[in-house]
């Protein structure tokens, strides 16, 4: 270790608030919450919450923890933010330091989560604490909900969280993801949707024999060749320049290969990401339709399906507006709008009523072996947070804290 590593505390010209952010996160990181287990960090943020004057609803389902913390302000937008405090997987090995310990080395706090996704919550604890001990008058509701269970199958994380508010008759107008969106610059990129994604496992079933009578068979292995080239070759009409759909062969398997016999079984495995102009519905009408007389030889099996969202402009109280103009009053330019990338929990949140728009740090380290996030990265996301929370839930004669 170097002196460098061993440097716990960060310069000093930040202040109290600001330290206050830096140890919000280093805590966060501290709870090894490898999906689905929370390990103590949704019960930590309960109780911050608690102490802002949140009500809390804690509920766990096949060890996953789930959190709807909400506070009422009065009459106004009611608005949620939402996170995860699972991380995925971290060992010592190749680390500058202790991926559970939140070191700082050189300015950047490194960890397992930092910037997937803890950075964005300890962000959000200290705008929310921003706002709630602002003076000024208030109005809305903000709604806190958060998962243990996203980087996992995220069966019984945001998916129930979503479906509880919905029992509860609770209507969201819009939801801010902390998810780290961001390319070269804190601000630079959010995501206003996401593609939907689905797997299948398609089986071709022929007919084998002798590779030198081949009238009397149907080479599977040929008849695949032809699935691919049709399915590759399908025009996405509904696609936008923003939001492509993309079809991946993810695997080609036939068991058993001997050189003399016509295999009679070959299973195709793919991928398609596709644009919000579909539902996965017309995406497999898409695939049946291309497949067309092969279908007698073919059995699909549908996977893993995730619907794609898209938040557009509106004209009354639009969030996407709203996060474009607390980053420009931080950064001083307008993000890029993306719906590029894998899944996210957005898509249990959003419908025609409510606007789902992630925000947070860069993604050029998530997952990755030294996943960190630089202190004045983790500041300009709390600065850009704590503008948004401020415009939408004080009054519009009180808009400084
Ligand atoms: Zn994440």
């Amino acid at each position: 270790m170097t002196k460098a590593i061993n440097k716990k505390v960060p310069a000093p010209y930040l202040t109290i608030p600001q330290l206050k952010t830096l140890s919000h996160l280093q805590t966060l990181i501290r709870f090894k919450s490898i999906t689905p287990n929370s390990a103590g960090g949704i019960e930590w943020l309960a109780h911050q919450l608690t102490d802002l004057g949140f009500s809390i609803e804690q509920f766990s389902t096949h060890n996953v923890t789930n959190l709807i913390a909400k506070i009422f302000f009065g009459a106004g937008p009611v608005m949620a933010f939402s996170g995860h405090i699972d991380v995925v997987p971290a060992t010592r090995d190749g680390w500058l330091a202790d991926p559970f310990d939140g070191h700082i080395i050189n300015d950047a706090i490194y960890g397992r989560g930092a910037a997937d996704m803890k950075g964005g919550i300890a962000a959000m604890l200290s705008a929310t604490q921003t706002l709630i001990n602002s003076a000024r008058q208030k109005q809305g509701t903000l709604y806190w909900l958060i998962t243990s269970d996203e980087e996992g199958e995220a069966e019984y994380g945001s998916l129930l969280i979503a479906e509880r508010l919905a029992q509860q008759g609770v209507q969201l107008d819009g939801c801010i993801v902390g998810e780290p969106t961001s390319h070269l610059q804190v601000g630079d990129t959010i995501k206003n949707g996401r593609r939907g994604a689905l797997s299948a496992r398609l089986v071709v079933n022929g007919k084998a024999g002798h590779v030198a009578y081949p009238e009397n068979t149907i080479n599977a292995a040929h008849v695949s060749a032809e699935v691919i080239k049709r399915l590759t070759g399908i025009t996405w009409q509904c696609d936008e320049p923003s939001s492509q759909t993309s079809l991946q062969v993810t695997g080609i398997n036939i068991a058993n290969v001997v050189d003399n016999i016509v295999p009679a079984r070959c299973e195709v495995t793919f991928n398609i990401r596709y644009s919000h102009g579909y539902k996965s519905s017309d995406i497999k009408n898409e695939i049946q339709l291309a497949l067309g007389d092969l279908q007698p030889l073919l059995s699909v099996q549908w996977e893993r399906p995730c619907e794609p969202f898209y938040t557009s402009h509106q004209t009354h109280c639009c969030l996407l507006t709203q996060v474009e103009q607390a980053i420009f009053n931080v950064t001083g330019s307008y993000p890029l709008l993306s719906t590029s990338g894998g899944t996210s929990d957005g898509r249990f949140f959003a419908n025609d009523y409510t606007q789902v728009i992630e925000c947070g740090v860069r993604n050029n380290t998530i997952h990755q072996v030294n996943e960190h996030v630089p202190i004045n990265d983790l500041l300009k996301i709390e600065k850009i947070y704590t503008q948004l929370l401020v415009n939408i839930f004080t009054q519009p004669d009180s808009k400084h804290v």
